[in-house]
């Protein structure tokens, strides 16, 4: 099979092209037909980008789009075509070997027809523009520290890049701003295939000993490196790059990156996310942070004047429980009741009295939780009993159990003292 023509590698805007359909076969294992062309502009799978997906039609109306045409002329008529919808075969893979390139698609096309390729180009630029600001941060991550980006994921929502050095939050801070300064300086991508000879000379990121021709990206003040993806003509496509998180990975950093149309979308979602924090704590939006830190303060505060007044209710509580002497038995039945509070009262409980001590909190429309102990009969019966009655939960040892019951107080009781 010739090789296909990759017209994406000349011109990464291009978005339609007219080819010749070369073999059609369906591929019983991928469930879709094996297209291949004499050219293209779906990019596929490699580098770190995923393949480009669109639609093939054999309308042949279009005119074959110029490599040198400009980027506004380009897309936006792209955009009304696939928006009207009209027929053709959906790709959804494009995959490489060797030089030969196959279009996964989900109808077949007749061998020899002059067709008409459309690439999903909002989806392809937003991958572009991502993989270009990666370009430019393990660039400037390389030149300032001499790190090399050993991973690399362009994900459908966010891509991370991983370096083999750490970077202190002050680095990153830096780092971001230095490549959004190569963005607003719009410098245009320069795409390279040196002989053999000059890309021996030549210092680049990614040298491998490559066999065929190799394909230098270069952006100029930035990085150099050998990639085949297709990048933005020039850096101020890219919008904006934002480091979204930062973290220790494998001796180095780990970044999350979201660039263009993705950090945009991210800064809205957290502005609407900001605006209802500050709305809810009647505090500006830079002061959100100190506000939030003040809220859980104050509600620390309560939560011990809480337990202070839960401990107080307690202690009068078990005042009024009859006298060790009079019974062996006691139990407490509380609306609320901190957990450790209720540990507390039956430990001590059970240095008084002889028999079962139980504290259960709740009511007996939703039930209660409950701890038992004693410190002579064994708890596991009462257990067994309250499990038995009312297919109460919870467990222990003969000293203490805890568990849940619903059941009303008096039936509760009687189920523990009637065993
Ligand atoms: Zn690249």
């Amino acid at each position: 099979m010739q090789a296909t023509l990759k017209l994406y590698d000349r011109d990464s805007h291009l978005t339609t092209c007219q080819a010749t359909v070369l073999s059609c076969e369906y591929d019983a294992s991928k469930e879709c037909f094996a297209i291949i062309l004499d050219r293209t502009v779906f990019f596929p799978e490699g580098g770190g980008q995923f393949a480009d997906t669109g639609y093939i039609s054999d309308m042949s109306f279009f005119d074959m789009q110029s490599p040198d045409m400009q980027f506004s002329d380009v897309h936006t008529s792209d955009m009304q075509i696939s928006d009207a919808g009209l027929s053709g075969v959906q790709i959804s893979d494009v995959q490489i070997a060797g030089d030969v390139i196959t279009h996964y698609a989900d109808g077949p096309l007749a061998v020899g027809a002059l067709v008409t390729c459309h690439i999903n180009w909002d989806r392809r630029f937003d991958f572009m523009q991502q993989h270009s600001a990666e370009h430019i941060l393990s660039g400037l991550v390389h030149r300032t520290y001499g790190y090399n980006n050993v991973g690399f994921h362009l994900g459908l929502t966010e891509t991370t890049l991983d370096f083999d050095g750490p970077l202190t939050a002050e680095q990153l801070t830096q780092l971001e701003i230095q490549a959004n300064e190569a963005v607003y300086r719009n410098i245009a991508f320069d795409i390279s295939f040196p002989d053999p000879e000059a890309l021996a000379a030549l210092d680049y990121r990614s040298k491998k000993e490559l066999a065929g021709e190799v394909r230098i990206v270069t952006l100029p003040g930035y990085d150099v490196c050998a990639c085949c993806a297709p990048h933005v003509y020039c850096s101020g496509e890219i919008g904006t790059i934002k480091i979204i998180s930062a973290m220790s990975h494998r001796g180095g950093m780990r970044l999350t990156v979201l660039c263009g149309k993705r950090a945009l979308t991210d800064y809205q979602a957290k502005q609407i996310s900001v605006e209802q924090i500050s709305a809810l704590l009647s505090a500006k939006q830079p002061e959100v942070a100190a506000a939030v830190a003040k809220a859980k303060e104050d509600q620390q505060a309560l939560i011990y004047r809480i337990n202070d007044l839960q401990k107080k209710v307690l202690e009068a509580e078990l005042k009024s429980l009859p006298a060790p002497d009079t019974t062996e038995d006691v139990f407490l039945f509380q609306k609320d009741l901190d957990t450790k509070a209720i540990r507390d009262a039956v430990n001590d409980l059970c240095t008084r009295y002889t028999g079962y001590c139980g504290i259960f909190v709740g009511a007996s429309e939703t039930g209660y939780s409950f701890v038992l102990g004693s410190s002579s009969k064994d708890c596991r019966e009462a257990a067994a009993a309250l499990r038995k009655a009312f297919g109460a939960k919870g467990g222990g040892s003969a000293k203490m159990i805890q568990g849940s019951v619903t059941a009303d107080e008096d039936a509760i009781q009687s189920a523990l003292l009637q065993r």
